[in-house]
C-alpha cells in the first residue's frame, strides 16, 4: 500500500523520477521477484480477508492494508503507483472517469462558501460542473481569460483554487503554469491543472512547474485505444494548505492529524470512500497497458499533428489552422516553455463547408473523443460545444466552420491523402 495511507504518502519519494518516462511506464507497479507474473494482474476481489477480530480492527483503524475495493484494491493501486511515478507526484488516486477526477479535485479543497477561478477554454464537463452543479452546493466560480493577470483580478478572499488546462480545447491555448502558480500561491490558494492533454507527464509535468494538483482523463491518451473510461487526481509535495479552513481549522485540524498527506487522504476519502467514484480493476488494467506505449504513441501522434498542421496551412480550401506547435501560433512561445517532446496531438482548422469535408473522409473517423490510436474528427459547434450559448462558444474559439482533429498513430502520408481528398 503506497498511495493509500497518509503515513506512507508523506514518506514516499517525490518530484523528479530517477529513470526516464519510457522506463518507468513499463516497469513501475510490477514487483521484482521470482515466480511472480511479469505484468500487473487483474484482481477482482471486492473484500479482503482478516485473520482475526484484532486484524480487522487494525486494518480499519490504519487503512494500511486492503479491506474493501471501494477504498483500494491491488490493480488500481498498481496503476496509481505508475501514474505517480510518471507525473512526479507524491500520491495518486485513480477514479472512474476524468469527470470524477475533476469533481474530486475541486471538492477536496472547496466547501460551501468557497470560490474557484478557472481559465476559459475549459473542457465542457468542467465548465458544466463549475457553472451548473457546484453553485447548488455553495461553491462558486469565476471564469476568466487564459491570462495570469485576469486570474489575479478575479481572486476573492474565499478563493481556494485556481484551475487551468495544460492545453485548452479546442482553442489549443497553453496555460502559463509557472505564472498561474505564483498568482495562486501568493493568495494562499492552490493551482489545479487538468493535464489530460499533457500525456501523464510526457508532454507536460505541471507539478514540476508549480501546480499543486493534477487531474487526468485517462480515457484519452493514457488508455489510448478508446476502450476504457478512467481518471486520476495527483498531488505533489509542496502544496501549502495553511490558509484553507478545511485543513487548517478544527481541534485538531486535518493538517495536524494527517500531516503532509492531508490532501491525498481527503481526496481518497471523498472521491472513492464517500462518493464512490472508484475505478474498477478491468479498466485500471487497460490503462496500465496503455501507459506502457504512451510515449511511443504520443511521439507519433505529435509528429503527425505537426506535419498535418503545416500541410493544412498551405491548403487553399483551409481558412485557418490552430496548433500550438506552429511558429505563427500566439501560443508557440509558451508551448516551448511548458511542453516537452511535442505540442500535443490535437489541431483545429476552419473550412467553408465542414459537412462536405466530413462526408468525404474515408480513413479519419467522425467521433467525439480524443487520444485514440485512430485519428478522429469532430464538428464542435454542433456537438461538444453545441449546448453552450454563442458567446461562450466564441470564447472557446468554436465557430461554425471549425473542425477538431485528434491525430492518431496512422501513417502521416495516409492521413494527408485522406484530408486532401476530403478538401478537394
Ligand atoms: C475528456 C476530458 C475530460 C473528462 O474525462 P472523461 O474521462 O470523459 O470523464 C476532462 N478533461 C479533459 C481535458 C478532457 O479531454
Amino acid at each position: 500500500m503506497t498511495a493509500h495511507t497518509p503515513d506512507t504518502d508523506s514518506a514516499a519519494p517525490t518530484s523528479e523520477p530517477t529513470r526516464a518516462f519510457e522506463s518507468l511506464a513499463v516497469h513501475t507497479g510490477i514487483p521484482r521477484a521470482g515466480g511472480v507474473g511479469l505484468g500487473v494482474p487483474v484482481h477482482h476481489s471486492v473484500a479482503f480477508q482478516f485473520e482475526s477480530l484484532e486484524h480487522g480492527a487494525d486494518v480499519f483503524a490504519t487503512n494500511d492494508e486492503y479491506s474493501y475495493a471501494r477504498l483500494q484494491s491491488p490493480t488500481v493501486e498498481a496503476l496509481e503507483t505508475r501514474l505517480a511515478a510518471l507525473e512526479g507526484a507524491t500520491s495518486a488516486l485513480a477514479v472512474s472517469s476524468g469527470q470524477a477526477a475533476t469533481t474530486t479535485a475541486i471538492l477536496s479543497v472547496c466547501r460551501a462558501g468557497d470560490h474557484v477561478v478557472a481559465t476559459s477554454s475549459l473542457f465542457g464537463g468542467t465548465s458544466g460542473l463549475l457553472r451548473n452543479v457546484l453553485p447548488n452546493f455553495g461553491i462558486t466560480a469565476t471564469i476568466v481569460d487564459n491570462d495570469p493577470e485576469a486570474v489575479r483580478g478575479a481572486l476573492r478572499p474565499e478563493t481556494r483554487l485556481v484551475w487551468a488546462e495544460t492545453i485548452g480545447n479546442p482553442a489549443a491555448d497553453v496555460a502559463d503554469i509557472p505564472a498561474l502558480a505564483l498568482v495562486a500561491h501568493a493568495h494562499g490558494a492552490l493551482l489545479g491543472v487538468d493535464n489530460t492533454w499533457g500525456g501523464v507527464g510526457y508532454l507536460c509535468r505541471p507539478l514540476a512547474l508549480g501546480a499543486d494538483i493534477v487531474t487526468h482523463s485517462l480515457t484519452k491518451w493514457a488508455a489510448g485505444q478508446g476502450a476504457a473510461l478512467a481518471g486520476a487526481v495527483l498531488v505533489g509535495d509542496r502544496h501549502d494548505l495553511s490558509a484553507n479552513p478545511i485543513f487548517a481549522s478544527g481541534e485538531p485540524s486535518l493538517l495536524e492529524t494527517r500531516g503532509a498527506g492531508a490532501l491525498s487522504w481527503r481526496q481518497r476519502w471523498l472521491g472513492a470512500h464517500q462518493i464512490g467514484m472508484t475505478l474498477g480493476p478491468q479498466a485500471a488494467h487497460l490503462v496500465v497497458l496503455g501507459l506502457e506505449t504512451l510515449a511511443l504513441r504520443l511521439r507519433q501522434s505529435c509528429d503527425n499533428a505537426l506535419a498535418l498542421a503545416e500541410w493544412l496551412s498551405s491548403q487553399p480550401g483551409v481558412l485557418s489552422v490552430n496548433y500550438p506547435g506552429l511558429p505563427d501560433s500566439p501560443w508557440f512561445p509558451l508551448a516551448r516553455r511548458v511542453l516537452t517532446h511535442g505540442s500535443g496531438a490535437v489541431l483545429t482548422f476552419e473550412v467553408e463547408d465542414p459537412a462536405r469535408v466530413l462526408s468525404r473522409l474515408e480513413l479519419v473517423r467522425i467521433a467525439p473523443s480524443l487520444g485514440d490510436t485512430r485519428t478522429m474528427v469532430i464538428h464542435p459547434w454542433t456537438t461538444t460545444h453545441g449546448r453552450l450559448p454563442e458567446e461562450q462558444r466564441a470564447a472557446s474559439g468554436v465557430t461554425p466552420r471549425l473542425l477538431r482533429l485528434s491525430v492518431g498513430v496512422e501513417d502521416a502520408g495516409d492521413l494527408r491523402r485522406d484530408l486532401a481528398h476530403a478538401l478537394a
